[in-house]
């Protein structure tokens, strides 16, 4: 969304809230967040009752979006900051909230984001580069493979396609290729470099080709210089936050995975859409 139609947007809070209400339409029809049922009544001040199961609710009822008492507005603001990768702190200066206020409503965007991520998850397939790198941790120690205090992640990219990636709790064969096996559809050509934990990859289902930094960086298709670019981009923006907590890293992470297979989208306008959409209810 460009600036002019972003500020004419928040020009208005009844203005902000048919942008955010309209995202909350299935085939341009409200529904009931309970059960789905498209039969409702319309009540006074702006809310509604389901036909079938009698819920009250209003237009923001059970969405992300729902929580932590903001404006419309004031939403939109914070969307627009989010997009800009503004820090909280400057965040809260420049809205006039609380720390806490916009934290936690960044924290709502982040969980929106994943929510997302896990309802649209699919296989990967055709060429697939997989590598793991570590994030966070003091510089002292040793480097490379299993440093102290690091976080290992493991990164499954598609060439042309999206990048995956997750946090694992160590980088042994079993557990990476436990996880390779879940997201990468049968058949496909996996790249990867040496590391010995994916050595058996080819009993998995898969073409295995491996790259050998030492020899040459990369020959001819045999290279994984797709997730060496996304680790670097997502270090660069990780320095940019002077660090991530180990609790909260795993979430950054997933914002880095959105916002690098989002690139070219407009963010902006799908993050007010993923706040509108319903929150899981808790088994
Ligand atoms: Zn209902």
């Amino acid at each position: 969304m460009d600036l002019k139609a972003y500020y004419r947007l928040i020009s208005s809070e009844g203005r902000a809230k048919k942008y955010l209400s309209k995202k909350c339409l299935k085939n341009r029809h409200r529904f009931c967040p309970r059960c789905q049922c498209r039969k409702l009544y319309k009540l006074r001040e702006g809310r509604y009752r389901c036909s079938r199961c009698q819920y009250t609710f209003q237009e923001f009822s059970g969405r992300w979006i729902n929580q932590g008492r903001l404006s419309c507005v004031q939403w939109l603001s914070l969307i627009k900051l989010f997009e800009l990768e503004v820090s909280v702190r400057k965040m809260a200066q420049q809205m006039g909230l609380a720390y806490r206020t916009v934290y936690r409503a960044v924290q709502t965007i982040r969980l929106a984001i994943v929510t997302q991520a896990q309802d649209a998850a699919q296989l990967l397939g055709g060429e697939i580069e997989l590598d793991e790198s570590y994030f966070g941790g003091r510089r002292k120690g040793h480097r490379g493979r299993g440093a102290a205090g690091k976080v290992p992640v493991l990164g499954i990219l598609e060439r042309d396609g999206q990048v995956h990636v997750t946090v694992v709790p160590d980088v042994t064969a079993a557990t990476l290729l436990k996880l390779a096996v879940k997201k990468v559809r049968r058949g496909s050509i996996v790249y990867t470099d040496k590391f010995k934990s994916y050595d058996s990859l080819m009993f998995c289902g898969y073409r295995h080709l491996k790259v050998d930094h030492q020899k040459y960086f990369s020959s001819g298709k045999v290279y994984i210089n797709g997730l060496e670019g996304f680790w670097s981009w997502a270090k660069e923006r990780l320095i940019k936050h002077h660090g991530v907590s180990q609790t909260h890293f795993p979430l950054y992470l997933k914002e880095l995975e959105f916002r690098y297979n989002h690139r070219t989208h407009d963010i902006f306008d799908l993050v007010a859409k993923y706040l509108c959409n319903l929150v899981p209810k808790r088994d």
